[in-house]
């Protein structure tokens, strides 16, 4: 597919569900952002000040991991 189709079809995926990953690790980063290490390996920036809660859930979209299967699934025309 394209990169636009790839795009497409990864965010029906984010839609599903497919690219939550579990949080693994919590770690402070500076005053306001923690750093969350998730299950794939990849992180992502977190603060309790733009979300109104205290604790980060379980569970985060991992945009890395859906990066890599845009790329992943980008077959070039000949
Ligand atoms: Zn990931």
């Amino acid at each position: 597919m394209t990169r636009q189709e790839a795009i497409l079809e990864a965010r029906r995926k984010q839609e599903a569900g497919e690219f939550n990953r579990a949080v693994v690790k919590r770690e402070p980063a500076d005053l306001n952002w923690d750093q969350l290490i998730l299950e794939c390996g990849h992180t992502t920036a977190w603060t309790a000040k733009i979300h109104f809660t205290p604790n980060p859930p379980d569970k985060q979209i991992c945009s890395e991991c859906a990066k890599e299967w845009v790329e992943q699934n980008i077959i070039p025309k000949p």
